[in-house]
């Protein structure tokens, strides 16, 4: 029987890229949405991958949700926690609902998800736990301290959760991407698309979705199984650590 991997944010952008490139890999795919469902039952209709709807900053939604998933496409071998959200703003400005809102869906989902799927890993002797993070949470940007701790957070959970379960056949590993053409960006004014970006990127240009989920699936496999507790950078050369 094929692996189940579950991601969340799986409908669009780098999240769309990774269920297509698992679900190429063969394994059986899940991918949620928040609210996009125009978007959502579009990408259905084209692949074939099942969708779910649920906030993954509601705890409730995902104990439900992750049910949802298990009866109908089987246990969850494999976690992308892909969702994630921006609400910018100098700190001096942000407001407390961007503030929250932004740590909710980037960081929470890590718990709210993870919990959800953890302990049958540990039952069944394996699992893959994947998190996207962000260039900015290892290197901090200003206009976003919101985002930024949220994906330092993401780094620091992804460490814990490598060592409490790496006796149990379960590695968790984070993807630090750069700036990546999708829907997050479209707000991105143009002259600081150009000067604050892709002039700080040395390969010059932004990242393709297919060079974030290939990564996922090299992660994903068998042959990862030593990997874990690790980040890995994928910034055109932006920030070498
Ligand atoms: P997109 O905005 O293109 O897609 C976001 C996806 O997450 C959508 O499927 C969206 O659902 C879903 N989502 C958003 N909020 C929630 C929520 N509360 N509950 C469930 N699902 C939710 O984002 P990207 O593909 O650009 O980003 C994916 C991840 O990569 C994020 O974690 C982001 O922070 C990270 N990242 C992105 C970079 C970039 O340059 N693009 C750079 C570094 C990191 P719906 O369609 O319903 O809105």
């Amino acid at each position: 029987m094929a692996r189940v991997a579950l991601v969340t944010g799986g409908t669009r952008g780098i999240g769309g890229a990774i269920s297509k490139a698992l679900k190429e890999a063969g394994y059986d795919v899940a991918a949620t949405y928040a609210g996009n469902d125009e978007a959502a039952n579009k990408f259905k209709d084209e692949t074939g991958i099942p969708v779910f709807k649920w906030d993954v900053g509601d705890y409730a939604a995902c104990e439900q949700g992750v049910v949802d998933v298990e009866n109908q496409v089987g246990p969850v071998d494999i976690l992308v926690n892909n969702a994630g959200i921006t609400k910018d703003a100098p700190l001096h400005k942000m407001s407390y609902e961007q503030w929250s809102d932004v740590l909710r869906t980037n960081l929470d989902s890590m718990f709210n998800m993870t919990r959800q799927v953890i302990n049958g890993m540990r039952e069944r002797g394996f699992g893959r736990i994947i998190n996207i993070s962000s260039i900015n949470g290892q290197k901090g940007q200003a206009g976003i301290a919101n985002y930024c701790a949220a994906k330092a957070g993401d780094l620091g959970f992804t460490k814990t959760v490598a060592l409490e379960n790496a006796k149990k056949g379960i590695t968790c590993n984070a993807i630090a991407p750069g700036y990546v053409n999708t829907d997050l960006l479209a707000n991105v004014p143009e002259e600081i698309m150009q000067k604050a970006i892709l002039a700080n990127i040395p390969l010059g240009r932004l990242g393709e979705v297919d060079e974030i989920s290939r990564c996922v699936t090299f992660l994903a496999a068998d042959e990862a199984g030593w990997i874990t507790g690790s980040t890995l950078s994928i910034n055109g050369g932006q920030y070498m650590i």
